[in-house]
Order: C-alpha cells, then structure tokens, then sequence
C-alpha cells in the first residue's frame, strides 16, 4: 500500500484553511491536519473534514457530452472542442458572454477573462461575486482605494471589540468565529448586528436584532451617538480622512437620532447606546460583515457606511482593527483580483483607462474590447427579455439556476441561450441546459493557487488523477483557443507558466511565485521578490487614494425594494448552514454533511406560527411576487417576528423561487435579504 499526504487548501469558503488530503494508491481517502497553516492552526469545520467525500463520487463527470436532440450523448474532446470553437467563432463579439467561477483556481480564471477578452473579443466577464461582496469591491475601493479585508484573520483574536453585521461566521466561516471566540476568552465585547438569533448571536454580549433593510439607519444612529458624545476619534478623522464636514451634518440630522432610528429598526435605544459605548471604550474594534451587509439594494452604501464606522473610531490600519469582509466562496477574492469582472483586468485596472487597455493588449498580442461589459444580473436580463442582445454563453463551474434570485427567470433566460456550454465537475442543474457539457478536474486534482479573504494566496497540488479524460479548467479554455486560431496566446504548459504570466501583470501579485509561497502563502499586495506581503492595509497612508486619505461621504437611509404590505406581510431573508455550501453541488455529495442536513428548511417566528396555525415540520408553501416553493417549517423563537429564513442550497426547495432581482444600482448585486413574502400551510400535507 502506498500512502502519501498532500498538503492543500480548501475548496468551500473563503476562510482557505489548509489541510493534507491522505492519498492510498492514488486514490484520496481523507483529509488530516495541516498544523503549519496560520488560518486555521490544524483545525477544520466539518465541511473541510469532509472535503474528500464528494472527490470520488461516481457522478464525476468523466467525459465532454455534446446534446443531439434533448439528449446528451458522450463526445470526444475533439468533437467537442471543434463544435464549440465553430460556433464561438459565430457569435465572436458582445453576443457573447462568459461567467467564471469563484470556486476555481486563480489559474483558471485568469485564463477565462483573458479567453473572453482575446479569443472572445467580449467584455461580458463576471462571475459570482456579482451575487456575494461586489458591493465590498466597490464601496471599500470608493472609501479606500482597495476593495479587499484590511486586516488579517489571526488578528482577529487580538481585538477588544469585535462588531459583527450581518455575518453568521461560526456557520458561514467556522474557522474565523474560532478567531472571534479567541478574543472574547480574552475579554473582548462581542456585539452581533443580526434579526436571527444564529449560532454567532448565541455568543454575543450583545445582540442587536435590526430589521433586515435597515443597516445604514442603525449605522447613522450609532455614528450619530458617537459624535453626538464626542466618541470620535479626531487625530485620524483630522490626519486621514476627508469630506467630514458634509458626512458629519447628514449623520447629525434628527433621522438619526437614537429615538428615530429604534423606531426604523425596531432595536432598543438602549442597547444601540451600549454597542456606541463598547465601541469607543475599546482600544482596537474590528468591523467584521459578509453577506447580509452586502446583499441589499443599498449594498454598496451599506459598506461604506461600516467603513465610515471605522474611520470615525480610528479603528483602521492597526492590528485586531479594520473592515473585514469576509469572502463567501474559496476563491472568490482570487476571481475579483484575476479581473473575472466586467469592469477590470487583473489587479483591479480599469477597462476604462486607456493605459491598462495598452498594457493589455501589448501583453496578450490582442486588442481587447475597452469598454465594461454585462454583469451576470444584466446577461440573466439579456438572454430572458432581449435574446437578439446575447446569444452564447459559456460557464465555468457556476450554477446560476440554483444561486441566481427568481428563478423562473433565470429558467428562460437559459433556455433562451442559442448556444451553452457549461464546465464543471458534475452534470449540475445548470448543465442540464447546455449544449457541449466539459469534465474539469476537482481542487483535489490539480496544481494551482487560491486567494482567501484576507488576501492570502496559496497553493493547491494535484493529489490524485481526475476521473475519466477530465482536464485542467485553464488546460480546456486554452484547447478551445487553440482551435480559435490563438494558439500562441494560450501556449502554457503548466499551472506555474500560468501563475507567472498573470503576476507578471498584476501588481498586487508581482512578487509571488510558486516556490514563495510552496510552504505557506503570502499576503498581497507583495510588489517585490523580496516583498514579505501584507498583513495590514492602510498602516500609513491609503495608498489608493490620489491624496492617500479616505473618504468621507453622506449616505442616507432608504427602505429595501420590496416592502411587506398586506398580501406579503413578512420579511424573508436568506443565508447559509453550517453543513452546506452554495448550491449544495459537492456538499450535497458528501455523505456525512447530507447526512447531517438532507434538506432545507424555512425558518418561522413561534408567534407568527401561532397566528398561521403551522406547527414544526408542517409542510408550508411561501411564496411571493414571483413564484412560490414548498419547504417544511421549523417554529423558533430565534428569529425576529415578522421575518423569515430560508437557506439557499437545497435543488428540492430553492429559496430563489421566491427571492427578489432588485439589484443596487451601483454594484448590480441582487437584494437576497429582503423580499416580501407570504406563507400557508400546504393542502393535504
Ligand atoms: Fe473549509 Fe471554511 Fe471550514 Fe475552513 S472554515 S475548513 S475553509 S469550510
């Protein structure tokens, strides 16, 4: 028997906890400790635990399938490879569109974007940032000059406060509520800004159950207090900001005042005095949010208005500090920073500026279409309302029919695609709509890097052979180019040529290399090979920024899309569970993880229950403006009345039947957190 351990990352969330994959004759058998990883310390969630379970399922796909009449019949790579490149070649131009993967390596995606941008000749790039934290990239970018996490997760357990919004982290990123339970053992106040009562809220000394919607007025409020008792922190405000005077006179309105604001967020006066108090009595507050900061209408303000927060406080460029988005998906900071988005090429340089457009193109030998593309909600548009706009698609790894809102939607814009092809690991509920399915090899199979949310890259190795004639994602789009005619572009011949390439191009990255970072991963920006990377950002000076300051400006409360009225009288919003990740496509295949969770659920306050006659495990149906799903009840105090939970994962009860396409006008992110919702119980269940 032959027994190795191969060190990698994982591939659910963006926390990038290593941890050794146990190979037996080839064949991955189990995941063990990594000890040396500064992460996660040899320590896992149950997800990481288990992450070998879906490797060797049986439904990997193993071959290319090309569909003939409604029916997918297994090809040759050949095949495939020659169908695809005559048709993209048909459809070269803005009637394209490509949708990378957040789940994939920075190799695969920097090799999509520049497919799409060279061979394509499209600037319709995104990926699924566009549904979590690109209201992150753009409000932290607008405030700082970078859109990324400030500071890094082991500094967490260094803070004295830590103030969470909209983040249930001991379910979505275990291993950084592991960081914020370190801290509180060392006597830190924890305050968790959520209208659930989630595993994290069970820990808070202080838990503040805002309405969902309603975060810029809690914020105003708290800032209003603060400044109201002279608790802001005047050197750094005077030394490191500007725009004060403008932001100050719009908090200081009566809107804000602690009165008014418990009455638009339905939280007691007093306990939003206390979150202000321990703020400000602390020597370092860190700001921690994901996804219920970000999913709104007012997404992009939501974050600025946490960043002003923090600015106001000084709490901004030391350790156990900061503005600390945490990233949903593995890899989904190494998709933004890989230029996987229709607005920038790699490292975040605009499409707009002519000088990147020239970097560019004299890198690639290409010209390249200057100009910002479609973001995924607008492609979803596209395709399902205006089918003579986009005619071609091409997925990599992504699930929109489960993870995109409405999905009645999504359904008809995917059957309008006049020609789909989806890469992926399994025939996924969107790779039942395409026309040419391609087999890519899993993170287990592979060579290549990945970016956690504190910006961290690091390395996944190749542990076992993929199944059947599976390939490389970057190996696949660069065969495709191949047959496009641009060879030359595409002609690495491994991960590390790849790597090299894009770093070469991508300032933040310019200093690493495969062999920097074979023990443990470096942060960015790390601009030199003998740059030791980043911990902290903003240290000095926003070096972003043209002045090097952040910037202050007013945002104003605004109520979310879709209100509750008399026929939708509840709030629903959505989230995540411990024991699944997004569309549930390898969790769902781990044995132990659906064992612990086969299905979904939707979360329903006892007195509203009451008032509905529905009783635990009733069968309901919600349903609102777009659709209706059935899901079965769980009654529980631990949520707000009024509100409502569903997580997303679970194929049988999508949430996103019901769930809202109302997108923040700047970000273009989808509101999932509020929509207006109605329940019964199902008939006969
Ligand atoms: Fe994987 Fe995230 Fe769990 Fe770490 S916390 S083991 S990265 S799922």
């Amino acid at each position: 028997m032959e027994l190795k351990y191969v060190p990698t990352t994982c591939p659910y969330c963006g926390t990038g906890c290593s941890f050794n994959l146990v190979v037996v004759d080839g064949k991955v058998v189990d995941t063990a400790p990594y000890q040396r990883s500064p992460v996660n310390e040899g320590k896992l969630c149950a997800k990481g635990a288990y992450a070998h379970e879906f490797i060797n399922s049986p439904d990997r796909l193993k071959t290319p399938l090309i569909k003939k009449n409604g029916r997918f019949e297994v090809a040759s790579w050949d095949e495939a490879i020659a169908l695809i490149a005559e048709k993209f070649s048909q459809y070269k131009g803005e009637k394209s569109a490509v949708i990378c993967c957040a789940r994939a390596s920075n190799e695969d995606n920097y090799a999509m974007q520049k497919f799409g941008r060279v061979v394509l000749q499209t600037p319709n790039i995104d990926h699924c940032a566009r549904l979590c934290h690109a209201p992150t990239v753009a409000g932290l970018a607008g405030i700082f000059g970078s859109g990324a996490m400030t500071n890094s997760i082991s500094d967490l357990s260094e803070t004295n406060c830590a103030f969470i919004i909209g983040s249930n982290n001991f379910e979505a990123h275990p291993l950084i509520g592991r960081r914020i339970m370190q801290a509180k053992r060392k006597g830190a106040k924890i305050i968790v800004c959520d209208p659930r009562c989630t595993p994290t809220a069970g820990q808070a000394h202080l838990h503040i159950k805002h309405y969902s919607g309603t975060d810029i007025a809690l914020l105003n409020g708290m800032m209003h207090y603060i400044i109201k008792n002279g608790w802001e922190n005047r050197e750094f405000i005077e030394a490191r900001t500007s725009g004060y005077e403008e932001f100050r006179d719009n908090i200081m309105q009566d809107e804000y005042s602690p009165e008014n604001v418990s009455k638009i967020t339905g939280v007691p006066e007093e306990d939003i005095k206390k979150a202000c108090r321990w703020i400000c009595e602390a020597e370092r507050t860190a700001a921690v949010y994901t996804l219920g900061l970000t999913q709104h209408t007012c997404g992009v303000d939501n974050v600025r208005s946490i960043g002003y927060l923090q600015m106001l406080t000084g709490n901004i460029g030391k350790p156990g500090t900061g503005v600390n988005p945490l990233r949903g998906q593995n890899n989904v900071q190494g998709a933004c920073d890989m230029g996987a988005l229709p607005d920038v090429f790699p490292g975040y340089q605009k499409v707009s500026d002519p000088v990147s457009v020239k970097k560019f193109e004299d890198a690639w030998g290409s010209e390249i279409p200057a100009k910002t593309g479609l973001t995924i909600p607008e492609m979803i548009d596209a395709f399902a309302d205006e089918p003579e706009k986009l005619k071609c698609l091409y997925i990599m790894g992504e699930n929109p029919i489960i993870s995109d809102p409405d999905i009645a939607h999504v359904d008809k814009a995917l059957k309008n695609v006049e020609f789909l092809v989806v890469q992926d690991i399994f025939l996924t509920e969107t790779a039942e709509y395409a026309d040419v399915v391609l087999p890519a090899l899993c993170y287990a199979e592979k060579n290549g890097t990945q970016t956690n949310t504190e910006r961290r890259v690091q390395r996944l190795r190749k542990a076992q052979e993929g199944p059947g004639v599976s390939r490389n994602d970057w190996q696949i789009i660069a065969d495709i180019a191949k047959k496009m005619g641009c060879g030359e572009k595409f002609s690495w011949t491994s991960s590390s040529e790849v790597f090299d390439e894009m770093a070469a191009l991508t300032p933040q990255y310019f200093g690493i290399n495969y062999e920097r970072i074979e023990k443990q991963g470096l942060q960015w920006p790390c601009p030199g090979h003998d740059h030791p990377g980043t911990e902290v950002l903003h240290s000095e000076t926003f070096k972003g920024m043209p002045d090097g300051r952040a910037v202050f400006s007013p945002v104003k409360h605004r109520p979310p899309a879709e209100e509750t009225d008399e026929n939708y009288p509840f709030i629903l919003t959505t989230g995540v569970t411990i024991w699944h990740w997004p569309s549930g496509t390898m969790t769902r295949r781990s044995k132990t993880l659906n064992y612990e969770c086969p299905t979904g659920w939707i979360e329903i306050n006892c007195e509203d229950a009451d008032e509905l006659g529905i009783l635990e495990g009733d069968i309901v149906t919600a349903f609102s403006r777009r659709g209706e799903v059935d899901v079965p009840a769980r009654v529980t105090p631990d949520i707000k009345k009024g509100v409502m939970f569903m997580p997303f994962h679970f194929w049988e009860c999508r949430a996103n039947w019901i769930t809202n396409t109302e997108y923040d006008p700047i970000s273009k992110t989808p509101e999932y957190k509020v929509c207006a919702v109605n329940i019964r119980r199902k008939e006969g269940a």
